[in-house]
């Protein structure tokens, strides 16, 4: 464990046992982004290049069949982590319930610039629903074709909800 994570996780109070009992592991954070995408409020999500270009172009086949994919949450820096967390905290949620859908800073795939949280306009974001979409009927048939895979099915080993809009990209042919 990194001496800046251990600090970060003991000012929230994350045990790191839970490191273990969760199955985690650290990501480096991204180095090179590229902008894919701005979202309605503004906000604009980057992804490292392959990723980036892995995604538009599983976007623009997605569009081929009418299916409109869109970007809910993209690279996040393990900063940006702990403020997500420190948010609920003073919102009073307790921490073991805070860590089903928000990995400890450091271990969240969305550090890597390879993982992208994914909604159809109109549609739920971030919720299980997303699960009866078209969006998700597509990607469940098609996202490995472009290199991206589900990470956190029903019953992970690291513990969080069951997240059917997050996908993570894995590279195609060689993973
Ligand atoms: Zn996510």
């Amino acid at each position: 464990m990194r001496d800046d994570l251990r600090d970060t996780w003991q000012l929230l109070g994350i045990s790191e046992a839970v490191f273990a009992a969760k199955a985690l592991q650290v990501y480096e954070e991204a180095g090179e982004l590229v902008d894919v995408e701005t979202g309605d409020d503004g906000r604009v999500w980057q992804l490292v290049p392959a990723a980036a270009n892995a995604w538009l172009r599983m976007q623009a086949a997605a569009a081929r069949k009418g299916i409109t994919l869109r970007i809910a949450s993209a690279y996040r820096s393990s900063a940006r982590q702990t403020e997500l967390i420190q948010r609920k905290l003073a919102a009073g949620e307790p921490i073991d319930n805070i860590l089903q859908v928000l990995a400890p800073p450091g271990c969240s795939e969305h550090h890597t610039g390879r993982a992208v949280d994914i909604y159809q306009p109109g549609g739920p974001v971030a919720e299980a629903a997303f699960e009866e979409t078209g969006a998700f009927a597509w990607l469940a048939t098609h996202a490995g074709e472009h290199g991206f895979t589900l990470s956190f099915p029903r019953g992970n080993a690291q513990g969080y909800v069951y997240e059917p809009w997050h996908w993570c990209y894995r590279g195609t042919g060689d993973v």
